[in-house]
């Protein structure tokens, strides 16, 4: 293990991103992550009944007096920046429910060494929200939005949420965050029918679009191969319909390969972890909401950071403790192979 320098693990892979879930609550129960109970069984009698699964996670929301604070997570970003973190994402869980984030990303913004801050939100607090998260030094935004046809929106998300997240989309525009990015989760025939459609939806509206293939983090463990679309099927459908030029990419660590509309502004990535797996190239490490770091979506250890910052350890100590850690960072995921174990906790847990 290195003691000075940036953040490396085992394997050489530097870290450069920090990914901060700042709650485990959301108020979205989309089907692929923390679907409700109804729902999620109407997601296993559809087509994949017959295919055996894991038991559901049953979900238990972390007491507050768990959650990190704001004062703890600013001083583990300063420590991880400290130590290379470049970049930083607030999740959750829906991130908007945290009362009064928009004074976390004030403290972050300040953080010397950050290079970017960008929040992933479901979009539906964002409006009343938009102006005092930019005013407090919020740069970047992604959407997830995964339908254009408000009874599929309501169907994969459990809410009624359309017009309110299209509004924010078009707030996050007008305000100049930049880039506004939306990210839909494909999955075959539950939503794979609007491929085209949202692919549009990007090209007039300049967005910036990206696909991700379906992964094994949904609480109901309804997850099941076949209904991945692949990065390779997508990129096919939509060849097929527009003309797209390849962006090369900025960093060998970029997840999405990204397509430029030959014809119009805005562009699509394809993230395709399942299918593709980036492994090799991942610099990332998460905080969940009550203090733990993963060195993996999918580790199914995590190293619980909580007590050290509130057992009065120096910055020194917590920065050896990182190093240990993140040098543990686990050399690839094993989705779709027999040994395959999904992570204990959901998507909206661990932070996406
Ligand atoms: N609630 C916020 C939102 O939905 O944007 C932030 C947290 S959410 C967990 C972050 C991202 O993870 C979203 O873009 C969501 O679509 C994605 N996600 C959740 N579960 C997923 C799964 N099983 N496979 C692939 N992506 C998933
Ligand atoms: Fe909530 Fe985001 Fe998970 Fe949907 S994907 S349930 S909005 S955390």
């Amino acid at each position: 293990m290195t003691r000075a320098g940036p953040l490396v693990d085992s394997h050489g892979r530097i870290l450069r991103d920090l990914r901060v879930s700042v709650t485990d609550r959301c108020n979205f129960r989309c089907l692929y992550c923390l679907p409700e109970t109804e729902a999620a069984q109407n997601f296993y009698r559809g087509h994949w009944a017959h295919l055996p699964n894991p038991a559901p996670i049953v979900q238990q929301w972390v007491p507050r007096s768990e959650l990190l604070s704001f004062e703890e997570i600013e001083r583990v970003v300063r420590l991880a920046t400290s130590l290379g973190i470049r970049k930083i994402r607030l999740t959750g869980g829906e991130p908007l429910l945290r009362h009064e984030v928009e004074s976390l990303v004030a403290r972050l913004a300040g953080i010397p060494g950050i290079e970017d801050l960008a929040m992933t939100t479901n979009g539906f607090l964002f409006p009343p929200k938009a102006r005092a998260l930019r005013d407090a030094g919020l740069r970047r935004v992604s959407f997830s939005l995964d339908s254009l046809d408000p009874v599929n929106f309501k169907k994969i998300t459990g809410r009624d949420g359309l017009a309110t997240v299209l509004e924010s989309i078009r707030l996050a525009q007008e305000l100049g965050f930049h880039p506004v990015k939306v990210n839909a989760v494909v999955i075959r025939e539950i939503n794979d029918h609007e491929l085209e459609s949202l692919a549009e939806f990007a090209r007039v509206r300049a967005l910036s679009l990206r696909f991700i293939e379906f992964m094994p983090l949904d609480s109901a463990r309804a997850w099941q191969k076949d209904m991945v679309l692949s990065g390779r099927e997508i990129l096919r459908r939509l060849q097929a319909r527009f003309p797209l030029r390849p962006i090369a990419a900025d960093h060998a660590s970029a997840t999405a390969k990204r397509w430029a509309f030959a014809d119009g502004p805005g562009e699509i990535g394809i993230i395709a972890p399942v299918s593709e797996p980036f492994c090799g190239h991942c610099n990332r490490i998460r905080l969940t909401a009550d203090g733990k770091v993963r060195t993996c979506l999918f580790s199914v250890t995590e190293h619980d950071l909580r007590p050290l910052l509130r057992n009065g350890n120096s910055d020194a100590d917590l920065g050896e403790w990182l190093r240990g850690v993140v040098w543990q960072k686990e050399a690839r995921h094993h989705i779709g192979e027999p040994d395959f174990v999904a992570p204990p906790r959901s998507m909206s847990c661990i932070g996406g």
